[in-house]
């Protein structure tokens, strides 16, 4: 069995059949990982001795699941009590986590393998994997590009054939355009889909947990079992998970698809606009009907995101101080100087300067024009959505548009500038703001200086109808043959 292009629900069902055992599964990973790892960076920690203990246990009959055998990884900002949880940061490298998040919990009991942490900009702030304390990720597909971030790690095991699927997290495009740029699946769900319990907030208004996969059935695999209520997540929706999510080969009846004029964009490179004219022709030829909708407040978008998402963070990191949370100095002459030199030793630039922003943006005199002028900004962006998936009123079933304005760019190329490093997230962040639902497929390459780099495509959808978006995306996917 072709063990690294196999898909999760294959490589569970190949498990269950005893076609191959869980041990050598996990075993095949774990040797391709020691072999290519160093050149990629995808990992943080590796757990091989339990990892194949589990795998035992499952051969053995004593770990049973729709999961069972099948090794995953996971983002280190997600909480396990195995191993560190360290966000890739120094201010938490030594720290291991009292529980386990519930989305990893609920992995775990379907019977899946924890194979290890997997690599990300620290405390997910980034969109390139370059800010990370422990070293950048490298894109399995042409090292000397990014693999995207934040979850750049994830994306890079599951592209690279480390693992058979794995979870990030998307605040403003962390699962997507990664996903986009190493040429596998990425779905950011609802908001209040998965709980967040267990899960390092960076923006807690934003941030989403989702899978990073091969196929659109592993995706919508993957959601069914990290999905539903928690009563440890109070913004985790008291609403029951459909049965047939995972269902993704059942047709959508009068399928509309929408076009947005505000996402085709002279700055997108050619590859994406080709991958766009692609899957309307793919849709078309379908029966679908692809209809125009209008997203007046798309530009507000970016401003609006990096107000809410700094101003959230900037709350939200204050208890690293070294004496609730995180790396202390050794240097500090009263308790001020304490928390002060702690955040000055451990964080980064980048969580730095997000701090500062976010800090300025809620302060005395300054809250009303920045953070309030974003949060309606944020209403507006919301009501787009809301009219054109209406579709009582013309609307349509799941927008299209981009991930990215382009394939993954060269690592060192955008980190000296902030804004056009922020600007990846053009087609992302307003998901995040409106809280709904959102999938990049792999649609195709782009030759760049003779590196054969992935582009991928974006479907956009109303909140908590993630069976009818994965449907939708499915239907792209098996018209293509990208995601092989
Ligand atoms: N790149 C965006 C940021 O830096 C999104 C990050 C994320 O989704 N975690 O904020």
């Amino acid at each position: 069995m072709d063990l690294l292009n196999s898909t999760l629900v294959e490589l569970a069902h190949s498990i269950r059949v005893k076609k191959i055992s869980a041990t050598e599964a996990t075993q095949t990973y774990l040797n391709r990982i020691d072999a290519l790892d160093l050149k990629i960076g995808a990992f943080h920690e590796i757990y091989s001795q339990d990892a194949l203990r589990r795998a035992r246990q499952v051969d053995d009959g004593l770990v049973r699941g729709p999961l069972a055998g099948v090794p995953l990884a996971i983002k280190d900002v997600l909480c396990t009590e195995l191993g560190h949880t360290t966000c890739s940061s120094r201010m938490l490298d030594s720290f291991c986590a009292p529980f386990t998040a519930t989305a990893v919990r609920r992995i775990e009991q379907a019977g899946a393998i924890l194979l290890g942490k997997t690599n990300m900009d620290e405390f997910a702030m980034g969109s390139s994997c370059e800010f990370c304390a422990f070293g950048s990720v490298h894109n399995p597909w042409e090292p000397t590009h990014t693999p995207g971030g934040s979850s750049g790690g994830s994306a890079a095991a599951v592209a690279a054939g480390f693992c058979s699927a794995a979870l990030g997290t998307d605040t403003g495009g962390s699962i997507r355009q990664p996903a986009a740029f190493c040429g596998v699946v990425g779905l950011k769900p609802t908001y209040g889909r998965v709980s967040r319990w267990g899960l390092v907030a960076y923006a807690s208004s934003l941030d989403q947990i989702g899978p990073l996969t091969r196929s659109v059935k592993d995706a919508a695999t993957l959601l069914k079992i990290t999905a539903g209520y928690d009563p440890l997540d109070s913004t985790c929706a008291r609403m029951s998970v459909d049965d047939d999510l995972d269902d993704v080969d059942q047709p959508v009846k009068d399928l509309r698809i929408g076009i947005a004029k505000q996402y085709v964009s002279n700055v997108n490179e050619g590859s994406v606009t080709a991958a766009i004219e692609q899957a309307i022709h793919i849709y078309r030829d379908a029966g679908a009907e692809v209809v125009e909708v209008d997203l007046p407040h798309t530009e507000y978008g970016i401003p609006a995101y990096y107000i809410v998402a700094t101003a959230e963070a900037s709350s939200n990191l204050a208890r690293y101080d070294g004496v609730h949370y995180g790396h202390r100095t050794t240097q500090a002459e009263d308790l001020i100087d304490l928390y002060s030199r702690s955040r000055a030793e451990a964080f980064g630039p980048e969580v730095k300067r997000r701090i500062m922003l976010g800090t300025y943006a809620l302060s005395s005199g300054y809250y009303e024009a920045y953070y309030l002028r974003a949060l309606k900004a944020r209403r507006l962006i919301k009501q787009d959505f809301d009219k054109a998936f209406d579709k009582s009123n013309n609307g349509c079933d799941a927008i299209l548009c981009p991930t990215t304005t382009g394939p993954a760019f060269k690592i060192g190329q955008k980190i000296g500038d902030p804004l056009e490093m922020y600007l990846n997230d053009v087609y992302t962040v307003n998901a995040n703001l409106a809280g709904i639902a959102g999938i990049s497929l792999p649609a195709g390459f782009a030759d760049i200086h003779g590196a054969n780099l992935p582009v991928g495509v974006q479907l956009l959808g109303p909140a908590f109808q993630e069976t009818t978006l994965l449907r939708i995306a499915r239907l792209y996917e098996s018209a293509t043959d990208y995601h092989q």
